[in-house]
């Protein structure tokens, strides 16, 4: 039987400040090693500060994800080299001796199926080594530590996944909780990665490593299922190791034997003393929490008799359902939503356009108002949003300005439609004969007008002029 199992980081990118010191958590917009302290460079004599806040929001993860939650909760060390980690040691947090992570024993229901969480931790990310030049004569290694102590959750399952679809189908879910919980980023480049592990029957453990993205993540789970059942295919051991994907071949490298727990010398760190989460702040978190996905999906079914695929597309989504819930009116939801469903989306489709589109719940609800009042036709609202997305301008001086006013003049249409029967004589006989054609003129009469023709009214007078 297929096992794999994930372990997943994720950057608590909301936070004001780094873990253990006042450096900046969003450390992407500092010059290379300038968002640095003595505390998170591990200078001797400088003592970390445990940051209230990441506490907080790995808690209200742990709670999400249906964990339980311990009173108090410990930080360890766990010893290794590396040019990354300025002190040659992670703070980090370790299920032992009674000790506790923020959460454990938690599950995300995956179409039915229950993923089990093992635990939950928090703990720093490590600086970040950038390899530069052409070749391996001229390659050079700098690192940077802006992003050393930086709050990282990190979320283990049990490897519950029977195949690579499933942990897809999770990764969605997970990165759509973490960012409708407020706590998270995931789209921002680094600020989620997994691993995985992966086991056939009577085979031992393989890890994978440095995946840049969920697509690969998928793509390296294939891989090495296949590479596994081919091995045992011809009774060849699966050695238990890790292994790295390799994005340029395409395929699964091995780059070392697995370290044990034991390697790493864990040890309580005494420099942050046991933390203790009372229960009143666990509730308090458990309350204030925002509304999760699948209560927003059934509010939207059922209070504004949205789609259900509409409405999952919009809850999933923080961008969407935020431009939803400050845009909507009882009367105009369902429109609002298929706006979006249909046309937003078109424009605004990755995380980087959402952060750099200039939209917002006013333009969507103007647009619709102008739709209803017969100002626009839906061709022309289309057309305004790819400028709105772009300038942010008012939506009214957009329609004056690009010219979107809906033509719904009988007599102007009128004589556009007396042109077109001239130029189009065939197609007007064919209409004649078969009623269904009558499409083809009305795509020209919007061609001649842009878009900007009154359909229904369009469609009227093309049936009466055939009519004659
Ligand atoms: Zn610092």
């Amino acid at each position: 039987m297929t096992k794999i199992g994930l372990e997943i980081h994720c950057q608590l990118t909301k936070l004001e400040s780094k873990l253990f010191c006042p450096c900046k958590a969003n450390y992407r917009e500092f010059e290379p090693n300038h968002n640095i302290c003595p505390v998170c460079m591990g200078l001797p004599g400088s003592l970390p500060r445990l940051n209230q806040k990441a506490v907080e929001s790995a808690t209200s993860i742990a709670l999400a994800l249906n964990c339980q939650t311990p009173e108090k909760i410990a930080f360890f060390r766990k010893n290794y080299f590396y040019p990354d980690l300025p002190k040659n040691f992670q703070i980090t947090q370790l299920n032992v001796y009674g000790d506790m992570s923020v959460g454990g024993e938690g599950y995300v229901d995956v179409e039915g199926k229950k993923i089990k969480i093992r635990r939950i931790q928090l703990e720093e990310d490590p600086g970040r080594l950038i390899y530069e030049g052409a070749s391996d004569r001229t390659k050079i290694t700098l690192v940077d530590y802006n992003r050393a102590g930086t709050p990282l959750v990190e979320i283990v399952t049990d490897p519950d996944f029977e195949n690579p679809r499933q942990v897809r189908i999770f990764l969605n879910i997970l990165s759509d909780l973490l960012e409708n919980l407020g706590v998270a980023e995931p789209g921002l480049e680094g600020a989620m990665r997994a691993d995985g592990n992966v086991s056939i029957e009577g085979g031992n453990k393989v890890e994978i490593k440095n995946i840049g993205s969920f697509h690969d993540l998928e793509k390296a789970l294939h891989f090495e299922l296949t590479r596994q059942q081919s091995l045992s295919e011809r009774d060849i051991d699966i050695v238990m190791e890790t292994r790295h994907w390799d994005d340029r071949r395409k395929i699964t490298v091995s780059s070392r034997s697995k370290e044990e727990d034991q390697d790493y010398r864990y040890f309580l760190e005494n420099d942050i003393p046991w933390v203790k989460i009372e229960q009143s702040t666990r509730d308090s978190l458990k309350e204030n929490m925002p509304e999760s996905i699948s209560s927003k999906k059934e509010r939207y079914v059922e209070k504004f008799d949205i789609a259900p695929q509409v409405a999952e597309i919009i809850a999933s989504d923080r961008y969407y359902s935020q431009l939803f819930e400050n845009a909507y009116s009882e009367q105009n939801a369902k429109d609002i939503a298929n706006l979006i469903t249909t046309d937003v989306i078109g424009f605004i489709d990755t995380k980087e356009k959402q952060q750099t589109s200039k939209i917002t719940s006013k333009h969507l609800s103007d647009l619709i108002d102008a739709i209803n009042a017969k100002t626009i036709t839906r061709n022309s609202a289309k057309v305004a949003l790819q400028e709105i997305v772009k300038s942010g301008k008012d939506t009214k001086l957009i329609l004056q300005e690009m010219d979107l006013g809906q033509v719904s003049d009988s007599s102007e249409i009128d004589a556009i439609i007396s042109q077109i029967f001239e130029d189009e004589k065939q197609a007007v006989i064919d209409a004649k004969e078969r009623p269904e054609t009558v499409n083809f003129l009305v795509g020209k009469v919007m061609q001649k007008t842009k878009g900007k023709a009154d359909p229904v009214k369009t469609l009227e007078l093309i049936k009466s002029k055939l009519n004659q």
